[in-house]
């Protein structure tokens, strides 16, 4: 991206095999891809895929998505099999929230994605019961009263968590109890003041933006100075739930733009970044070795980040992932 030196890259064994100056294998398969621009598969760190279609979502260039919240029997049960055909799927599970608290009433989801927690003891036992599924991350809504013990517990477990939160009053009891992320920055359009923010980057505690399913100019603010401020963000779209059509969304990559960050960054966030804040060695770059997920666009999206949806070409795992 960015430099124009066209280069070729070797896809073997559903992986990055060769960059640069190599010889090219005879039986090898080839694409031109000239005047096009390849980028690793994007990494959507906010879905809720049963509310979508997996395969629309990986032809449109988001070959791995993280699941914040859904049937933990169904959403973690189905990890393997989305494997196969992808995008790849990481998942939360069910919803840790205190006795009747959201979303255990909300239309959108099944009564058993809420995991109800009003003690200690089930704090932990939730927690566990996640992790024992499959869980990579601990989902939770607020306002919590269990919330710390449900932190102590997954971090004990080496998990991170992620907070469904509304005002200002709920970041600061998450702030508080040690969450490592926001799964909505934030869900309501408050002012999110300057020594929160500075708290946060300290703290390293990283933003799902989700700008465009509630776009206002105190979102884009908030977005803008924890971004100078040296935050973490990765990009989510709410998939299903208020997202977007499945696939890459330029609108929130336009939005998170006109928020203030540089369309490197930008693109960053949806590969390098949420790569390295899950702890997934094998993508979200273009090195040998890495996992051949990969999107070839027509136009440099540095320039114009539109040029991203739909993607020319798709590869999961090294298979080109066909169009119809
Ligand atoms: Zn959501």
């Amino acid at each position: 991206m960015g430099d124009a030196s066209p280069q070729d890259i070797l896809i073997r064994g559903g992986q990055i095999a060769a960059i640069g100056h190599f010889a090219i294998p005879k039986d090898a398969l080839r694409l031109d891809a000239g005047g096009r621009t390849l980028l690793p598969g994007f990494i959507d760190s906010h879905v809720h895929l049963q509310l979508s279609d997996a395969r629309q979502c990986l032809r449109g260039g988001t070959t791995t998505v993280r699941d914040l919240g859904w049937t933990p029997g169904v959403i973690l049960g189905r990890r393997s099999a989305l494997r196969v055909s992808g995008p790849d799927l990481l998942a939360a599970g069910g919803i840790l929230c205190p006795p009747g608290g959201y979303p255990s009433r909300a239309g959108w989801c099944p009564a058993d994605t809420a995991v109800q927690v009003g003690t200690p003891a089930q704090a932990e036992q939730a927690v566990a019961a996640m992790q024992a599924s499959g869980a990579s991350i601990i989902k939770v809504s607020l306002p919590f009263p269990q919330l710390p013990e449900v932190v102590r517990q997954a971090h004990r477990r080496g998990l991170k968590v992620t907070a469904h939160l509304g005002g200002l009053e709920e970041l600061d009891q998450a702030l508080a109890a040690g969450v490592d992320e926001l799964a909505h920055f934030t869900f309501s359009s408050v002012r999110v003041p300057e020594d929160r923010i500075q708290w946060m980057v300290a703290h390293k505690v990283a933003v799902c933006p989700t700008l465009h399913i509630g776009a206002s100019a105190q979102r884009l603010d908030n977005l803008g100075r924890f971004v100078k401020a040296g935050g973490t963000v990765l990009y989510g779209t709410d998939l299903g739930n208020y997202g977007p059509p499945p696939g890459i969304d330029v609108q929130e990559l336009q939005l998170m733009q006109r928020a203030g960050m540089t369309p490197r960054q930008v693109l960053d966030s949806a590969t390098s970044v949420p790569a390295r804040w899950m702890g997934l060695k094998d993508r979200g770059a273009i090195r040998v070795g890495l996992r051949a997920d990969l999107i070839l666009v027509n136009g440099d999206p540095l320039r114009d980040l539109s040029c991203l949806a739909p993607p020319w070409k798709v590869f999961y795992g090294g298979d080109e992932v066909g169009q119809k």
